[in-house]
This record gives C-alpha cells, structure tokens and sequence, in this order.
C-alpha cells in the first residue's frame, strides 16, 4: 500500500514537472487519469496540496482567480489579465540582483517570484476574444 502510493506521488509530481504551462488543478487532473485512471481526484487534489505545503511546487493565485501550479522557481510571470496566461521569464540579471539586496539579508528567501500585469500581444491591450 505504502509502495503504492509512492508510486502515485511520483506519477503526480512528473505530470506537474512535465507541464510548463502552469496547469490547474483540473489539468492535472486531467492528465494523472490518463496515465493511471485508478488514482481517484481526492487523491491528486490531497498530493498536490501536499507538495505545495512541502514547498515542491507553487501555488500561483492569478488575477483571474484561478489556482495555478508550478513546478520551477525563481523565475518571474507575465501574467495578462485578459486571457489569463502566465509566460515564464528567466532573467538571471534580475535574480542576482535581487538576491543581492540589503533587505533579503537576513531573510531566508526559498522562492523569488515576481509578477508582472499586463495585457500579452495576443490580447492586444485586452480586446481578447474568449479562448
Ligand atoms: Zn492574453
Ligand atoms: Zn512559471
């Protein structure tokens, strides 16, 4: 039992890992029950809570209210408020200068994540047609 489970943990976790867009949980879902349609939705939905607690992934809450899940850290989001899509940005400049800042040195940072807000070229300024 205890080796089945391991399992699914491991299952969950790959599909989070695999997933560079940022999935929902239903996505997630969506995408454990293919691989395996024996894992039931409480199971994923607890797994997912879980390793968001362990710090293994991220919980992204979006403008649009909706939950998102990442699996990398220390990049930043361009989040556009008409579709809803998040686009990663690694900037490595930005990191180092960020981790060099008087204030964060006597706090223990384990993630840095900036979001910035905006309408993504698609949208065009928000004149976004419904996906
Ligand atoms: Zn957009
Ligand atoms: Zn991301």
């Amino acid at each position: 039992m205890k080796y089945r489970n391991t399992k699914q943990k491991e299952l969950i976790l790959d599909i989070i890992k695999n997933n560079h867009n940022h999935p929902t949980i239903y996505e997630i879902y969506d995408e454990v029950k293919k691989a395996d349609a024996t894992i039931g939705q409480a199971t994923v939905y607890r797994n997912v809570k879980q390793f968001v607690k362990e710090g293994k992934i991220h919980l992204i809450k979006t403008k649009q209210g909706v939950d998102r899940y990442d699996f990398y850290q220390d990049h930043f989001h361009l989040e556009c408020l008409a579709c809803g899509k998040l686009f990663d940005i690694y900037d490595s400049n930005l990191l180092k200068q960020l981790k060099n800042k008087d204030y964060l040195k006597d706090f223990q940072a384990t993630n840095y994540n900036l979001t910035i807000e905006g309408y993504c070229p698609e949208c065009n300024g928000g004149k976004c047609e419904e996906v």
